[in-house]
């Protein structure tokens, strides 16, 4: 996609700070570094978001994360990792082509902080199995 930052990255037509690199994957540094060794994690073929992955790039981009991860934690001595990947503008995207953040996490004050808000309370167990139930269907 011409006017894409990440295939521009890709193509050398943008700087980027590499840390992993292979014929299908690159992976660089987060130009935010929310916490030290922030990383991204991208497909070199352009596709918007994980919606749009076929199970064989999965296994492309998946497969050298823990590799990487390890790697970042062992370079900065993080003591944890969190990883997150924004699919479409509403789950806060901002970048349309897929990458999976890769956050090393060194305390409670680093610059990143898990959000989620529990809403145990709202859905029965009988819910939750309805809900399980029209997933699967839709797995067929
Ligand atoms: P997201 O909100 O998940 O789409 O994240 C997009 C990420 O891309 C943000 O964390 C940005 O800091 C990062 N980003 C944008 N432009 C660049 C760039 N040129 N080099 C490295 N990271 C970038
Ligand atoms: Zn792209």
């Amino acid at each position: 996609m011409s006017d894409c930052i990440f295939c521009k990255i890709v193509h050398n037509e943008l700087p980027s700070a590499k840390v992993y690199e292979d014929e299908h994957v690159l992976a660089f540094l987060d130009i935010s570094q929310v916490t030290k060794g922030h990383t991204l994690v991208i497909p070199k073929l352009h596709i918007d978001d994980l919606f749009q992955m076929d199970s064989g790039t999965a296994e492309r981009v998946f497969s050298p994360v823990p590799e990487i991860a390890n790697a970042i934690k062992e370079a900065f001595h993080a003591e944890g990792m969190n990883l997150l990947n924004n699919n479409g503008a509403f789950a806060g995207q901002e970048v349309f082509h897929y990458h999976l953040h890769l956050i090393p996490r060194y305390d409670h004050t680093d610059g990143f902080a898990k959000t989620f808000i529990s809403h145990q309370n709202d859905y029965s167990p009988a819910d939750l199995q309805e809900m399980a139930a029209a997933v699967r269907n839709k797995l067929q």
